[in-house]
C-alpha cells in the first residue's frame, strides 16, 4: 500500500479594496479547477473583523453578502474558517493594544455565532498567549496562524513564531509555540515552511508554500518537501491570482496568475507520484477531528 501524504490547501480571503472579484470570480475559478482535479477539500479563511466593519458596514459583511458562495463551498466539501485582522500596531506587549485586539476578537466572533466555524487564522499570523487562550475559550478547535521561521528584519511581526513547533500540536497556555501536559484544547496546525529562493534574496530565506508563487521558484522546494514529509499545508491569497487586475505587474516571486496556480497544484500531484505517496486532501478541521496529536511534536498522521 502506498504511503499517504496529507495535504491541506488553505486560502486567505483578504478583501483588499481593489479586489472584490476575489469573491465573485477568483474563488469560484479556483474551486472549479480544484473540483476538476477531484480535490473537493480546502480551507477558506474569511475575514470578519473591525476593519471589514469600517469598510463595508458590518464585521460579518462577507458572510451576509456572499453567504451563497460560502454555502456552496461547504456543500462541495470545503471548510470555511475565520480570518480576523486586528490592526492595532505591532506591540502586543503593550497591554492597551493587546486588550483592544482581544475585545475586537470577541466582538467579531459574536457576529459569526451561526456560521458553524471551527478554524481560525489570525491576520499576519499575530499571536500571544492571551490570544490563543481567547480563541480556545471562544470554542475554536483549530488555529493555523503559525509560520514557524526565523525572525527577519523586514517582518513587521518579527519572530512571533520563531522556534515554534513545525508540526501540529496543542499549545501550552504558558507558551503558544510549544506544548505541555496541561495544554489547551485547540490544535495548532502550522503552515509548511521551507527554503524558497527569490532572485532578490541576499540570504537563505524560509517562506511558507504560497501557491501564487511562480512554479519555477516553488518546483524544487515543494518536490523536496513532499519527498521528506507526510503532510503539507499550503497558503494562497486568491487576490494574488487576479491576472486582470495585476496585468503587466512584475514580481520576482509572485505569479499573479491562475495558470501558475494550476501548474503548482499539478506539480504537487506529480511530485506525490514521483515520491510514491498517495495525496489525501483534508480541511484543517478534519485533521483536528480525525487524528490525535497528544501534545507532542511528532506528527501522528498515518
Ligand atoms: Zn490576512
Amino acid at each position: 500500500m502506498k504511503e499517504k501524504i496529507f495535504i491541506a490547501l488553505t486560502f486567505d480571503v483578504e478583501m483588499t479594496q481593489r479586489f472584490h472579484q476575489e469573491l465573485t470570480e477568483i474563488i469560484p475559478n479556483i474551486a472549479f479547477f480544484l473540483a476538476k482535479e477531484t480535490i473537493q477539500k480546502a480551507t477558506w479563511m474569511v475575514r470578519a473583523d473591525r476593519d471589514i466593519q469600517k469598510r463595508f458596514g458590518a464585521m460579518d459583511w462577507v458572510f451576509q453578502n456572499h453567504g451563497k458562495l460560502l454555502e456552496k463551498l461547504v456543500a462541495q466539501g470545503h471548510e470555511i474558517g475565520w480570518h480576523p485582522h486586528c490592526s492595532y500596531g505591532y506591540q502586543l506587549d503593550d497591554p492597551g493594544t493587546l486588550s483592544n485586539v482581544l475585545k475586537d476578537l470577541e466582538e467579531s466572533w459574536s457576529t459569526l455565532n451561526k456560521a458553524n466555524i471551527r478554524t481560525v487564522r489570525m491576520g499576519w499570523g499575530i499571536m500571544h498567549n492571551r490570544i490563543m487562550e481567547t480563541l480556545d475559550r471562544l470554542g475554536l478547535t483549530v488555529d493555523s496562524s503559525s509560520i514557524p521561521r526565523p525572525a527577519y528584519s523586514w517582518d513587521k511581526w518579527n519572530g512571533l513564531w520563531q522556534d515554534g513547533l513545525p508540526t501540529p500540536y496543542h499549545p501550552s497556555p504558558k507558551n503558544y509555540k510549544k506544548t505541555c501536559n496541561h495544554h489547551l484544547g485547540i490544535l495548532e496546525i502550522p503552515l509548511s515552511v521551507t527554503h524558497v529562493p527569490a532572485s532578490y534574496d541576499s540570504m537563505k530565506v524560509m517562506r511558507y508554500l504560497n501557491l501564487a508563487f511562480k512554479p519555477g521558484n516553488l518546483f524544487q522546494p515543494i518536490k523536496k518537501w513532499i519527498a521528506d514529509n507526510n503532510y503539507l499545508v499550503t497558503i494562497t491569497h486568491p487576490h494574488e491570482l487576479d491576472d486582470i487586475k495585476f496585468a503587466g505587474a512584475k514580481h520576482d516571486l509572485l505569479s499573479y496568475s491562475m495558470d501558475s496556480f494550476r501548474e503548482n497544484i499539478r506539480n504537487i500531484i506529480q511530485f506525490c507520484e514521483i515520491a510514491g505517496k498517495e495525496p489525501v486532501f483534508f480541511t484543517l478541521n478534519e485533521i483536528g477531528e480525525n487524528f490525535s496529536f497528544p501534545g507532542s511534536a511528532s506528527m501522528a498522521l498515518s
